[in-house]
């Protein structure tokens, strides 16, 4: 019987002994353990001996609408008792995967109007990967392989997401697939070369693109892939016009872009998707995940143009079909899930929230710049990043084992506030729901946990 009452202890030792967590440093984890989060309502968590804290990274990038929305656990429940699941192969559909899919292309750039699903940001781009090649061997152009993506990418951890991944210490002691991927520099304006302003930075990084093609042979050059702004890699914005530009360049050598809004989408922008109102591109293909079911159940997708689904959806011919996909691709309950979430995010009109409290919190976080340890703040709306540095003048680090990120983390935390750390930055990432109010609360722990760490 499952226990109605949660008793921390044997949970504590339970997780301790059997959960192979992801993402973790079992060096703090041996000693300190998991920590329990077992309630969520709102902007709030809670873990098992009743602290609460304001969500500041919603889940992990993902809980957009907020915790706690009955309906959307409503609309899961009554899809999962009604017909939980069944196959989506062959010619077999359920109304939620259709609905969906008909919903994202309504609200999609007005290319993109078929949909690729899988269970989440890895699989999709996975899956984007192999259908890109698929679509170029079937025009007859097998040599096209070769994928660029930049360092300090991330792009996830299937074995083909984490070669696209440019994150160094993400892949430390685990294998790549050798000769697949090409990492270009990421755009990162804060440590961009000494003398360069940001338009000469730009110009700097598609002239790279613009060689490594020479190099490479665009023959042999697939797609790009690229976060709108880079997330875990340290919230990256581009310089202004790079990710257009870039654009231009790859489709002058037929070379697909294919944007991965696995973070950016769904309204952390402020728009629903951030290529084309943000960044002035029409990718060919665009990724999503997280947002996409704000977290309540696993879900990715690929967004796929009408130029790559006429060579796609067309038969093969000899009998064959196209083949590949996942039993949960296109989940009832999933899908049920992201449609229930869509509607609130519109009907609350979450993305102008966004684009209201954004700016508010952009400003309110660039006033911890006093703090002598934070050496940039960056980002854009609801995805945010502060970056520790041991020196501001030289931008020196601090060094690995000080954990200053894990220390600022702490100190919020503490206080109130859970925000991420990822090496020497912190992330903030709430949940779509954040208000003004909720910015000076949470900025306020921000500036107490910055002096307790110093
Ligand atoms: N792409 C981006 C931009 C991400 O940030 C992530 C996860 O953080 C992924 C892909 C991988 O998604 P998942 O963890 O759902 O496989």
């Amino acid at each position: 019987p499952v226990p109605t009452t949660l008793d921390a202890e044997t949970l504590w030792r339970q997780d301790r002994d059997h959960f192979v967590h992801p993402f973790t440093d079992f060096s703090v984890f041996h000693d300190k353990g998991c920590e329990l989060i077992t309630d969520a309502e709102g902007i709030h968590v809670q873990d098992i001996h009743g602290n609460r804290f304001i969500d500041g990274i919603a889940g992990l990038w993902c809980v957009n609408v907020g915790h706690g929305r009955a309906e959307i656990g409503q609309a899961m429940a009554e899809q999962a008792t009604r017909m939980a699941y069944f196959s989506t192969f062959n010619n077999l559909s359920n109304a939620p995967a259709t609905r969906l899919a008909a919903k994202l292309a309504e609200l999609a750039p007005a290319h993109l109007n078929h949909v690729f699903y899988s269970c989440g940001g890895s699989t999709a781009n996975d899956a984007t990967i192999r259908l890109v090649h698929y679509y170029f061997n079937r025009l007859g152009k097998p040599n096209k392989k070769r994928i660029l993506s930049r360092h300090n990418a991330y792009h996830g951890t299937t074995y083909l997401a984490a070669s696209l991944t440019g994150i160094e210490s993400n892949n430390w002691e685990f294998d790549t697939l050798d000769g697949l991927v090409t990492h270009l520099s990421e755009a990162n304006l804060y440590r961009r070369p000494e003398g360069m302003d940001e338009a000469q930075y730009c110009d700097h990084l598609v002239a790279e693109l613009e060689a490594t093609i020479a190099e490479i042979g665009a023959d042999n050059i697939a797609a790009f892939i690229a976060e709108p702004i880079m997330g875990a890699g340290g919230v990256l914005v581009a310089p202004r016009g790079y990710h257009a530009r870039m654009q231009e360049v790859l489709r002058a050598h037929d070379i697909l872009y294919i944007a991965d809004e696995v973070v950016t989408g769904f309204g952390r922008l402020g728009h629903i998707f951030a290529s084309e109102a943000v960044f002035d591109t029409q990718p060919d293909v665009i990724n999503l995940a997280k947002g996409l079911s704000s977290g309540y159940a696993p879900l990715g997708a690929t967004l796929i143009s009408d130029r790559l689904y006429e060579v796609l959806g067309t038969p093969q011919g000899k009998g064959g079909v196209l083949s590949t996909g996942f039993t949960y691709s296109g989940h009832p309950v999933s899908c049920a899930a992201a449609l229930k979430n869509i509607e609130i995010l519109e009907r609350e009109e979450l993305c102008a929230n966004v684009r209201e409290v954004g700016p508010y919190l952009e400003q309110a976080l660039a006033t911890l710049s006093r703090h002598p340890t934070v050496g940039d703040v960056r980002g854009s709306h609801f995805m945010m990043c502060i970056e520790n540095v041991a020196d501001k003048d030289t931008k020196a680090l601090f060094p690995v084992d000080a954990r200053v990120g894990d220390r600022v983390a702490f100190e919020a935390q503490q206080r109130g506030l859970i925000i991420r750390p990822v090496g020497h930055l912190n992330v903030i990432s709430p949940p779509l729901i954040w208000t003004r109010d909720t910015v000076d609360e949470a900025v306020a722990i921000l500036d107490e946990a910055l002096a307790a760490t110093a």
